[in-house]
């Protein structure tokens, strides 16, 4: 049953009606691998030296400018450090190079049976859970980081030297009384077609925050927000059936507005409204609901408060076969509240619907990049794509 406010007219419409973004979103992301390829700069070869745009990096080490290249808003975390040197030292106590290639920073050739031993036997001595998901998300960090070095642009993730897409993302001022989180897996973190990412990209890095799930000082600093926040302007955006959730019209609508503690106080950057969006896919985002709905109870005794779109859920379902939120990109969703909360009283002058068309926009450039991406590597696009792009 859809929520009543799905009835009425939205004269943004249009943005779900024709999204060539959106319809073919799963068809071109798939399969976007590149061939293998060698980590330059490393400790245990002394003749090699960092390519001169990461001449800062010296030795190899990850310096705090280069973290927070990528798009993080925090120190270093310290598990990706350890990581990091567990590497370096098995590098060179191997006496073999280590060497990435496809997407996601994954390790290949003999380097990568001798890391996996050597990680599986870590991950196993490990006694509890959390130790278990540190260790899990940092070494997807550090693997990514080190993969992705020298060969993604740091900014929009994409490869340097062929489809930077930075120099067309035009950025716009998010309102104030809105910041998003992007609650994201590590296994999307440097992913060339992930969408998370644009947010911080378009609206900067304190509007719409990262935080890597799994990552403890990233999930510290989210939740220290939170709790200063107050449970009532906390909202996750979780499509999820199953789990209680409230249309944006319910939660902000007129008559929550008429409270004084729904309309976020301009002059106060603490009363803004922090939006939860669970950046993964969809097999890993109940992962990554569950831990977030734990801690809302460790934290406030409750469960989190989600909301869900009424128009872009509901349309998406009729534009796709099998809608999931994976398909329904995190960026669109985010592009999707902007929308609808732009038609409540009480947030309609605050140009929201002109932010989530940047977003939008946003997102139909990281398309047509990954599209050339792919026909420039001699890969073929379906049918079904060319029939969406056309239209
Ligand atoms: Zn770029």
């Amino acid at each position: 049953m859809l929520p009543a406010a799905a009835n009425k007219p939205f004269s943004h419409f249009k943005h779900f009606l024709h999204p060539p973004s959106l319809a073919f979103y799963a068809t071109v992301i798939s399969s976007m691998d590149s061939p293998p390829r060698f980590l330059q700069p490393t400790l245990s070869s002394s003749a090699a030296r960092s390519p001169p745009r990461l001449s800062d990096i010296g030795d190899g080490s990850i310096t705090l400018q280069e973290w927070q290249r990528w798009g993080p808003v925090s120190p270093i975390p310290s598990k990706v450090l350890e990581v990091i040197d567990e590497l370096k030292l098995l590098e060179k106590n191997v006496d073999t190079q280590m060497s990435f290639g496809g997407s996601g920073g994954k390790l290949k050739g003999d380097f990568r049976t001798h890391e996996e031993k050597k990680h599986r036997a870590t991950y196993l001595a490990l006694d509890d859970p959390e130790s278990k998901i540190h260790f899990y998300a940092a070494r997807q960090i550090a693997c990514r980081l080190l993969g992705s070095r020298g060969y993604l642009c740091q900014k929009c993730w994409l490869p340097l030297e062929e489809d930077c897409m930075c120099s067309l993302l035009k950025p716009c001022t998010l309102w104030p009384g809105i910041r998003f989180w992007i609650y994201m897996h590590p296994k999307d973190f440097l992913r060339q077609n992930n969408t998370g990412k644009l947010l911080w990209q378009i609206f900067g890095p304190h509007s719409a925050t990262l935080c890597i799930f799994g990552i403890s000082e990233h999930e510290e600093i989210m939740w220290n927000a939170f709790k200063s926040a107050g449970k009532s302007k906390v909202w996750c955006l979780y499509p999820n059936k199953n789990s209680v959730t409230t249309s944006v019209q319910e939660a902000f609508g007129q008559e929550s507005s008429a409270n004084q503690d729904i309309t976020p106080n301009l002059t106060n950057a603490d009363e803004a409204l922090n939006f939860l969006l669970i950046d993964g896919t969809w097999s890993n985002s109940a992962a990554m609901f569950r831990r977030l709905k734990e801690q809302s109870q460790s934290v406030w005794g409750e469960d989190l408060p989600c909301i869900s779109l009424a128009t872009g859920v509901s349309t998406m379902h009729k534009l796709r076969p099998q809608p999931s939120w994976d398909r329904t990109c995190t960026a669109a969703a985010a592009a999707g509240l902007l929308f609808e909360l732009q038609e409540l009283i009480g947030f309609s002058c605050f140009g929201l619907e002109k932010q989530g068309e940047a977003l939008e926009d946003a997102v139909s450039l990281l398309l047509d990049a990954l599209t050339t991406r792919r026909l420039r590597m001699g890969r073929s696009i379906t049918r079904k794509t060319r029939h969406a792009i056309t239209n």
